[in-house]
């Protein structure tokens, strides 16, 4: 483990089995300097066993960054549960994970990630307190997407007043990839401000959705990142900026939802020679993990919540100049603010 590529002095790596539900979990913290680390549970099936490590460290410092420079209070930890391969309990494994999470006593708190929902934290409450997405009790913050797709809306303001010198997104074209439940939002957000859309989705209702509703022209999957636009913003899946697709992009602001864009972190320096402002996307989709951290506090707050957004704005916004006078990728300015905000040393 502690040669493992991924491995960055994570505090803790725990790994849970339980025979009778069925559950294999890996629960990563990587730093908690700034408070308990906070991040979600993902249910996936991987192929090896050791991907789940791979994919729990990665994305347990990517929760550490994005945490710290959402200005939360709160560490950077990610658990995933290895998909039990034939038909399961989702009650019994989910109370076994609910027991895993209380066994890491607080240096961990849960709540969604891809495969799990808001009834599965309602299972995992049964067993520990280390757990918020909650849609009930007295500090629930429900779904986070929409707060997520608010922060996004607004970095895409950041980014055009940044790299195009405008303050309205009026007339503008954005190619949004993936309309879930933060790309749709996002879309709603952006139809209001008088932006032309440009979708892609694998899902054709919800594309028939957005041409009714906002107007939308739709485009197939493998084409949205070439189309003319003024921004790019990739909601669905990670990778969506690599060698093969960076050439045809034709967007000069890449700025988008999803976690992990870029295929590999040289793509940001491609990004800058390419003179594409590349927002780093886990600057830009803190909303989701800002209104948990409302929960977590104890006392939902909106105004809190909203005075976080403005704070991702501010942050953003000094990326985009640190990075011009740098003439430095913006991710790279992104990770070395984050790990100088965590005590790290900046590798
Ligand atoms: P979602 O599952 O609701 O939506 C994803 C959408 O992408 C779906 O409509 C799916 O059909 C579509 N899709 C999948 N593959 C596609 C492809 N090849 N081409 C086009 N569309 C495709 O997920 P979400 O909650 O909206 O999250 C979107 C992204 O944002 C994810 O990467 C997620 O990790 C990230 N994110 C989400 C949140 C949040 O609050 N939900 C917070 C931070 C980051």
């Amino acid at each position: 483990m502690f040669n493992h590529p991924d491995f960055d002095a994570h505090e803790g790596v725990h790994l849970f089995s339980d025979t009778k539900s069925g559950l294999k979990a890996v629960i990563a913290v990587h730093n908690t300097a700034r408070g308990p680390a906070a991040g979600g549970t993902r249910l996936w099936s991987y192929a090896d066993p050791s991907d789940a490590v791979t994919d729990a460290l990665r994305l347990s410092r990517a929760m550490s960054y994005k945490n710290a420079m959402a200005g939360l209070d709160l560490g950077g930890g990610k658990a995933v549960i290895l998909r039990p391969e034939t038909d399961f309990d989702r009650k019994a494994l989910f109370e076994a994970y609910g027991r895993a999470v209380e066994a890491v006593g607080g240096r961990y708190i849960t709540a969604e990630d891809v495969g799990v929902s808001p009834d599965d934290m309602r299972i995992i409450k049964t067993q520990t307190d280390f757990v918020a997405g909650l849609d009930e009790g007295p500090a629930a913050s429900g779904d986070p997407s929409p707060v997520t797709a608010e922060g996004v809306f607004r970095s895409i303001k950041v980014a055009v007043r940044h790299a195009m010198g405008l303050e309205s997104l009026k007339g503008l074209r954005v190619a949004v990839q993936g309309l879930g439940h933060v790309g749709y939002g996002l879309c709603e957000h952006l139809h209001a401000a008088g932006v032309h859309l440009i979708v892609t989705d694998i899902n054709g209702a919800v594309l028939e959705r957005a041409r009714q509703e906002l107007g939308a022209v739709i485009v197939e999957p493998d084409a949205i990142h070439a189309v003319v636009a003024d921004v790019f913003a990739p909601c669905a899946l990670g990778g969506a900026i690599s060698e093969t697709t960076l050439p045809d992009i034709r967007a000069s602001i890449i700025a988008g939802a999803a976690n992990n864009q870029l295929a590999s972190p040289e793509m940001g320096e491609a990004c800058r020679a390419r003179g594409i402002l590349y927002a780093p996307d886990y600057v830009v989709n803190a909303g989701g993990i800002i209104n948990v951290a409302a929960e977590v506090s104890g006392t939902y707050d909106p105004k809190w919540v909203s005075e976080k957004l403005e704070g991702l704005e501010l942050t953003l916004k000094n990326i985009f100049v640190m990075a011009s006078e740098s003439r430095l990728p913006t991710n790279v300015v992104a990770d070395k603010l984050a790990r100088e905000r965590l005590g790290l040393s900046v590798v």
